[in-house]
């Protein structure tokens, strides 16, 4: 028996005018995806794209894992191809579908007629194929209303298909299909689901992390390090930018009074990440930040950073609670990673009393007090860049 994977769009089923450019990306990134799992040929119609494997030994169960990360996608199955035969559709059905008819109690058969030359009409086929299926699994009985099981059987091209399960897709838009946006990366919980939001939303990451040896440890890097390759099952291929970020921090520390520290290095930070996305070509920021979270994320602290930013920065994850960011974060698999024992730069001059209600004005002139133009441009001289893309 032949088995495929059928692939149902999303929201992009909607974009008409767009649609091809839509459905080209998601083709492209579904490929590069499954490439290392063998050869496929993915071929689309109406609304569902068809990956086919071509190899007998290819782990679907893994390619099923690989394409229910991408976004774009509203649901997905394994289907069995059967010929446009009415009698290979109930043999084959007999067989691929023992196990879940075998133990379920109710169920229907759903049947979807793309191909109109086809010479049964649809309820026809679901009242024979139900009549066969009642026939040869003797503990069943029809349900149309709350079926446990649902057996579809789509008429298409070439071939007819039947499947009784359909998996949940990602959802959102194609990667890249809302053009590139630049992620703060820390080490900890919150802005690795940021960018999960935005690449959900078809936003290309790239990701910036400020580190500040010897105050932090080439571990917290890492870690970074590793929560970007985790990103990557979603997100696709990610450029990481790594800041060098001490001597700025140093700066901050002996020039500006303690209460503002935190708020003038946020500040800097951005600086910094818009020259590194105006290089990039990212059209945005992308933060973890979540109202009233910490002192420096109160809704003037925010303002004061805000003013210092020439593009948009994206804070999905600002009406969020702790604890729903925490399972998105055990969804995407970056908890254990965010949880692991680390020190950010954050934390390293952390002020006693940070002002929650700063003024800008005060902030403005606390940090014209000192020149960090060279600073930072030595800091964006001596960025590194690294790239993560699918592991194998
Ligand atoms: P997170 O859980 O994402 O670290 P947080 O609640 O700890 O967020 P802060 O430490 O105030 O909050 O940081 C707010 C945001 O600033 C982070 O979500 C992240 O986008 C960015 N950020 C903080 N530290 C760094 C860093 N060292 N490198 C890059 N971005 C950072
Ligand atoms: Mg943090």
């Amino acid at each position: 028996m032949k088995e495929i994977i059928l692939v149902k769009y999303g929201e992009m089923a909607l974009k008409g005018l767009n649609k091809k450019t839509f459905e080209d990306m998601l083709t492209k990134n579904i490929k590069r995806r499954i490439k290392p799992l063998g050869r496929f040929v993915c071929t689309s119609a109406q609304s569902t794209l068809y990956i086919e494997p071509q190899d007998e030994d290819t782990d679907l169960n893994e390619v099923v894992d690989r394409v229910s990360k991408i976004f774009g996608i509203a649901a997905l199955c394994r289907a069995c191809v059967c010929e446009k035969d009415f009698g290979d559709i109930c043999e084959k059905s007999y067989e691929y579908l023992s196990d879940v008819l075998g133990c379920a109690r109710t169920f229907k058969v759903n049947a979807k007629r793309a191909d109109k030359a086809f010479p049964m009409k649809s309820p026809e086929i679901c009242m024979e194929l139900g009549a066969k299926l009642l026939e040869k699994f003797p503990g069943l009985t029809v349900d149309v209303k709350e079926p446990e099981v649902t057996v579809t059987v789509e008429i298409r091209d070439t071939n007819a298909y039947i499947h009784a399960e359909n998996l949940k897709g990602a959802g959102g838009l194609p990667v890249g299909s809302s053009g590139k946006a630049l992620l703060l990366l820390s080490g900890g919980i919150d802005s690795p689901v940021a960018g999960w939001m935005m690449a959900k939303r078809g936003v290309h990451i790239a990701a910036i992390h400020y580190v500040s040896p010897p105050y932090t440890s080439d571990r917290a890097q890492l870690k970074v390090e590793q929560l970007c390759e985790k990103l990557t099952d979603w997100c696709g291929g990610i450029a990481f930018y790594c800041v060098p970020f001490t001597e700025i921090q140093e700066a901050i520390k002996d020039n500006c009074p303690e209460e503002f520290f935190t708020i003038i290095m946020r500040r800097l930070m951005m600086e910094i990440a818009q020259r590194i996305a105006e290089k990039d070509n990212c059209l945005a920021l992308i933060t973890g930040e979540s109202v009233g979270q910490v002192a420096s994320q109160t809704m003037a602290a925010i303002a004061c950073t805000d003013a210092v930013c020439r593009i948009p920065v994206f804070r999905p994850c600002i009406g969020m609670d702790k604890t729903e960011i925490i399972d998105i974060a055990r969804k995407i698999d970056t908890f254990d990673i965010s949880t692991l024992p680390y020190e950010d730069c954050c934390t390293v001059f952390t002020p006693r009393h940070p002002k929650v209600r700063p003024q800008l004005g005060d902030i403005e002139k606390a940090q014209n007090s000192f020149d960090f133009g060279p600073l930072i441009a030595k800091a964006v001289e001596n960025t590194e860049m690294k790239t993560f893309n699918f592991e194998g």
